[in-house]
């Protein structure tokens, strides 16, 4: 019988989806890490799984403890799932802006959910500051332990993702990935993928996509944290150097505007039958321009972080594009709703 035992043992191992425009329009072999594959449906379930190990490693919470976290909110309802499978129960601070599908998961997997206005990281009112004070807090109460899990700044994040998605994705393309591209939240993935394809490979490239609102691109590429703009996609969008991010520096690095990133998941939608979030929008777009940097025939991964049912509310909501100026899909458009 061939069966996980645990959905804990569920996660990871996605499947590699060729992108076929994508890779048609560069001639490049453009490979999407089916991260909305995983049993809560994101990438941040890999995250929520290291998280936890490492909580539970260190003893700092038992079976029947509580973890805590901020998140906007993928790596919460991760936390909400796998937490229950290893016998724990969880608290989710989320900022109020974010989506209501994803806020709808993490109450429906029987987290606890706290809502707090979206203010700035220099605001101790932040979602990350606020879930550190709440899990200091509950951890004088709870007598099987109170841990915050700390994605941002907990190495756990990034080391999982080395010694795990990198070796996936090296051994699905038989070693042949000439680049590596991805959004920041924490940086778990960008930084914990290079580290781990570089250890395999002198000759990879790895790249940053930055939406802007986030300071990445411009310390990479001028060496100042500086943000200007802002964009609709939620769970990426960094304004420091996390400990997750601290000695990894990318090889390349774009910044995609929402005007170029949601008409690819739109697009994606049509030519691919594949129906993903934001980050994964700004995901194809980072892995065109790298395969436009690299040259034709070059095989370049990046990642499919969560699906677009998530955003059903906003991304796939002709009312919501509207309102931020973004182009409605002739097939969402309302005048088409029941034309064959
Ligand atoms: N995309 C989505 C939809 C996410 O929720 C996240 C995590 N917040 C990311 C991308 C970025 O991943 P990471 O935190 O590993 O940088």
């Amino acid at each position: 019988m061939a069966y996980a035992d645990t959905l804990i043992h569920a996660v990871g191992n996605t499947p590699l989806i060729k992108l076929r425009r994508a890779s048609e329009e560069t001639g490049c072999t453009i490979l999407g890490k089916a991260e909305f594959m995983n049993p809560a449906q994101s990438v941040k379930d890999r995250a929520a799984l290291f998280l936890i190990e490492d909580a539970l490693s260190r003893g700092a919470i038992k079976r029947g403890g509580l973890i805590v976290e901020g998140t906007a909110g993928n790596t919460g309802i991760g936390l909400a799932a796998l937490g229950s499978a290893f016998g724990l129960r969880t608290v989710i601070v989320m900022p109020e802006t974010q989506s209501i599908e994803k806020k709808d998961a993490v109450r429906a997997l029987g987290a606890k959910l706290v809502e707090v206005p979206a203010v700035p990281y220099a605001n101790p009112n932040n979602y990350v500051h606020y879930s550190r004070r709440l899990a200091e807090a509950l951890a004088k109460t709870e007598p099987e332990g109170a841990v915050w899990a700390n994605q941002f700044d907990n190495v756990a994040n990034r080391d999982g993702h080395a010694r795990t998605t990198a070796e996936e994705i090296w051994r699905q393309t038989d070693g042949k990935v000439d680049g590596f591209v991805a959004a920041v939240g924490t940086g778990g993935t960008l930084a914990g993928i290079a580290l781990g394809l570089r250890a395999r490979s002198k000759s990879v490239k790895i790249a940053l996509a930055d939406p802007p609102g986030a300071s990445l691109h411009s310390f990479y590429a001028r060496g100042v944290l500086e943000a200007h703009g802002g964009s609709v996609t939620e769970g990426i969008g960094q304004g420091r150097i996390t400990k997750n991010l601290e000695g990894f520096a990318p090889d390349f690095s774009f910044e995609i505007p929402d005007t170029r990133s949601i008409p690819l998941v739109h697009q994606l939608v049509v030519d691919e039958g594949l129906c993903v979030g934001g980050s994964s929008g700004v995901n194809i777009a980072g892995a065109v321009a790298l395969a436009r940097e690299l040259g034709p025939g070059h095989v370049i991964v990046t990642m499919l972080c969560d699906s677009g049912t998530r955003y059903q509310s906003k991304l796939f909501n002709p009312a919501f594009l509207a309102s931020k100026n973004l182009p409605i899909p002739a097939w969402l458009a309302p005048e088409n709703a029941s034309t064959p």
